[in-house]
């Protein structure tokens, strides 16, 4: 027998297990409805959007049938996520991850065979196909806990981490709007959300985290909602300045943890805008302005970059032009997908997968890890992510 025959023996196992583990899922969905007919039709309604495509991801992780049908998605490098990390989770409306999940992620990339390395060495490293596969783990904004919960988890590992920092959250002079909701949610039981034109309830926990969602997906894209939330914050005495100032590093401690060997400093504009919203010269100069302050700020050069919220709507090519001639070498999005050879020709679009949400379900964080994640929630986009 030969190689081709074997695998394809052991594809067809792994097809009768997913199976299996598929009719499980939906006897046992089944099973519930019956318990409680009169929200059956509601419930199959859900399920249709998104239990059927949650139990397919269960499947394929589960199977390893996603590793096995997609491998051409796994790439050489991966780039990891996170923003804030919470020693508790529910208390900060799950806008973090706790250092658990934090170190089950390393676990998994070193189980991989990954080593743990700079931007730098990883834009190296793709260039030279005898290098070993590598992970970059990054965090964004500037939170106190990076340092504070992320890097003992990161220590553990001898994993470089790098920092992706907007000037405002260290000088306190930025519209941390997502920090002002998450504060209302948390103080208060219910808001008159006027630009939503809605009344929202906060009153327990699957209320605010409900109305966080609503409020973040109302935003969008979209500079003037955001704007549109300061009369809110006012009325209702929150101070974002505040907020950032409880939870961003001040100068001194970005300063001073920029000297830990494993830390890298990285840029993330001076505002935390949608840059694609941005007339070109604000926008330049919102990236221009910060890489000038942190390199004065670290003593040498920035040479990595993240852009503000990293979606479609967020960055394009006009952005990587602009992160180009402002002198930065790598930018990272906030695309789906693996890091290939082939990103050298364009290293200002390069995709990161985010592993920060709070209470990732394990087939995720493999449909993350292992590439395929990428393959399955962009039907028919290749392995190689740039504008997409
Ligand atoms: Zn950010």
């Amino acid at each position: 027998m030969y190689r081709g025959d074997c695998s394809a023996r052991s594809d067809q196992r792994k097809i009768a297990d997913l199976k299996t583990y598929a009719m499980q899922n939906f006897a046992r969905f089944a099973a519930s409805l019956a318990a409680d007919p009169a929200a059956a039709p509601g419930r199959v309604a859900k399920a249709l959007s998104t239990k059927s495509a949650k139990a397919m991801e269960g499947a394929l992780a589960a199977s390893g049938l996603g590793r096995t049908i997609w491998r051409n998605y796994r790439g050489k490098g991966v780039a990891v996520m996170f923003h804030e990390i919470h020693a508790d989770v529910e208390a900060g409306l799950r806008t973090g991850c706790s250092p658990g999940q934090l170190r089950f992620v390393l676990t998994r990339l070193k189980a991989e065979g990954r080593d743990f390395v700079t931007v730098e060495e990883a834009m190296r490293r793709l260039l030279d196909p005898a290098a070993r596969d590598f992970a970059v783990v990054t965090f964004d904004d500037g939170y106190r806990d990076n340092r504070d919960l992320a890097l003992p988890v990161l220590e553990e590992f001898g994993a470089p981490m790098t920092l992706f920092v907007p000037t405002g959250m260290i000088t306190r002079n930025i519209d941390a709007w997502w920090l002002g909701i998450r504060e209302l949610l948390t103080r208060f039981d219910a808001i008159d959300m006027e630009p939503m034109n809605r009344r929202l309830t906060a009153a327990d926990a699957p209320s605010r985290n409900a109305a966080l969602r609503d409020i973040t997906l109302w935003i969008g894209t979209d500079q003037a909602r955001t704007d549109a939330l300061q009369p809110v914050f006012a009325r209702h005495g929150i101070h974002v300045a505040d907020l950032v100032d409880r939870l961003a590093f001040t100068q001194d401690e970005l300063k001073a943890l920029a000297r830990h060997p494993l830390v890298t400093i990285g840029g993330h504009t001076s505002t935390h805008r949608f840059l694609a919203r941005l007339p070109e010269g604000e926008a330049y100069e919102d990236i221009a302005s910060n890489r000038a302050y942190l390199e004065a700020l670290v003593g040498a050069p920035v040479t990595a970059f993240a852009y503000p919220y990293g979606s479609a709507g967020a960055c394009g090519a006009r952005e990587a032009a602009m992160v180009d001639r402002a002198g930065y070498t790598a930018a990272f999005t906030t695309r789906l997908g693996h890091l290939f050879p082939q990103h050298r020709e364009h290293p200002h679009l390069l995709p990161r997968e985010d592993l920060g949400g709070a209470y990732m379900p394990g087939a995720e964080i493999a449909g993350r890890l292992e590439g395929w994640r990428r393959a399955l929630k962009r039907a028919g986009a290749g392995p190689i992510a740039t504008l997409d």
